[in-house]
């Protein structure tokens, strides 16, 4: 049984900051002006030797009274179900609301450990401001500043007392991340429930904040991967304002979370402006990519649509042209398995390694051939290569003048590795260095 931690607490509090500081980067979309949608956040944490999941389940967006309500109700549900323990998160210098009492009204029927959280305690000359917290009926609150990190040693003691096991070191390492993006309507959810639909075999299914953004571990056709899913915020958000904003940051979110993104793009209506920027942001960004043209049964088709189709696409990619192109259709369920076989395939790309030996003898002799033109009057000469031990595959060129070699001539290199080696959907990095 994994160690699994949430945070609760009206909005504000600092939930999203003690997540950042248990888990040691920035996860959560920080916002102050209430109400924002902030998506999954999940994390892997360590104390003493004792590993743990953090959840912050808060970031519900939160626009009324009404809508409140049903937020801590299901954020504390989802805290109650899955947790181990649950921090609940108050704030000293605001003091005590009525939020803060709905929230321990609630908490106060469980019987998993609560640990009452005072943050914002900054100083100690602050801790006298959590007197109050006690008529919470909570217990001992423990003070703790998320910000500059005071306290958290003693209620992570406190935490970590609470777990059975020593817990997994990071469950999802190496485990294929895969986003499925794209603009509204073109049929993320439709292809992710026909996933979920068919396969049943969810290992985990870790609700970050609410049923619309959801990352699910999937135990399938003999893969083992991670699925986000961007899809549904607009039907299922309670707010209307923004909607576009937090609809774009959730998928930038999802995007750097990723390893793999798989683009989905509307057959009936072809690549589009928005399509190609996000596809090029994930490029940059170095991520594994495929494309999907979904609601393929939705188009005429002769023996060259998809031949025409994927042109049309790659045109409009220049001169990105790895990125494997695959017809769908989420309500025939034509290729949905083959492209997630294909997106882990993007994965295994992604993580290859080639001997220093193989890449010499197949890549020098086009060198030889084809070698760099002469720039300002040099020769340039590639004395040998090697691929670099980084997470993106990466190649350093070793040379005599390594500022001299111009963009046409490293774009040839990528093509000559693409060609030997199967680097599909996977962006490459090319160096060149002194030798
Ligand atoms: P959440 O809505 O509960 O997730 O709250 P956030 O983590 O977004 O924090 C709300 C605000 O409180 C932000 O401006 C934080 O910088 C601030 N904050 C969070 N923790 C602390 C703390 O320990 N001390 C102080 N002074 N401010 C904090
Ligand atoms: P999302 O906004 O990207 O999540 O898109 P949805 O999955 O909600 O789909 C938008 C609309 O397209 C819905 O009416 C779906 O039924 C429809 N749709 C989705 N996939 C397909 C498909 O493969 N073929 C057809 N004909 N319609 C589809």
């Amino acid at each position: 049984m994994a160690n699994l931690v949430a945070i609760v607490g009206r909005p504000n509090v600092g939930k999203s900051t003690l997540f950042n500081r248990l888990v040691g980067h920035r996860q959560a979309i920080m916002d102050n002006e209430s109400g924002v949608t902030r998506d999954r956040h999940y994390g892997h944490s360590e104390w003493i030797g004792k590993y743990f999941t953090v959840v912050d389940t808060g970031g519900y967006v939160v626009g009324s009274e009404d809508v409140f309500e049903g937020a801590i109700r299901e954020q504390v549900q989802i805290a109650l179900d899955e947790a181990t323990v649950v921090l609940f998160v108050v704030d000293v210098d605001a003091g005590m609301t009525g939020l803060d009492e709905e929230f321990a009204q609630v908490l106060r029927q469980t019987d998993k450990p609560v640990l009452l959280v005072a943050n914002k305690a900054d100083t100690t000359d602050r801790h006298h401001m959590m007197g109050e917290f006690y008529a919470l009926g909570m217990g001992d609150p423990y003070p703790i500043s998320a910000q500059n990190g005071a306290g958290t040693g003693d209620l992570l003691d406190q935490v970590v007392s609470y777990f059975q096991s020593p817990g997994e070191e990071d469950p999802d390492e190496g485990v294929p991340r895969i986003a499925i993006l794209g603009r509204p309507n073109v049929g993320k959810s439709s292809l992710v429930n026909v996933l979920l639909g068919q396969e049943r075999n969810i290992v985990t299914d870790i609700a970050g904040t609410t049923r619309d953004a959801v990352d699910a571990r999937y135990k399938a056709y003999g893969k083992d991967f991670i699925l986000t899913d961007t899809a549904g915020l607009r039907r299922k958000s309670r707010v209307k304002e923004n909607i576009e904003f937090y609809s774009v940051m959730r998928s930038l979110r999802a995007l750097e979370d990723s390893d793999v993104c798989v683009i989905v793009l509307d057959a009936t209506r072809g690549i589009e402006a928005q399509d190609v920027n996000i596809i090029f942001l994930a490029a940059k960004n170095r991520k594994g990519l495929v494309i999907l043209v979904n609601k393929w049964d939705l188009v005429e088709k002769d023996t060259n649509t998809a031949r025409d189709f994927e042109r049309a696409i790659q045109a409009r990619l220049e001169p990105m042209d790895y990125i494997p192109v695959l017809f769908v259709s989420a309500l025939t369920k034509q290729r949905i398995f083959q492209a997630m076989e294909k997106a882990i395939e993007v994965y295994e790309n992604m993580s290859k390694r080639i001997p220093t030996s193989e890449l010499n003898e197949k890549i020098l002799p086009e060198i030889e051939k084809t070698p760099p033109p002469t720039s300002k009057g040099k020769y340039i000469r590639i004395k040998y290569m090697t691929q670099l031990p980084t997470k993106t595959p990466s190649f350093a060129f070793f040379c005599n003048l390594p500022q001299y070699v111009k963009e046409p001539y490293q774009r040839f290199l990528e093509n000559k590795i693409r060609q030997n080696f199967d680097f599909t959907g996977v962006p490459i990095n090319i160096f060149f260095r002194k030798k």
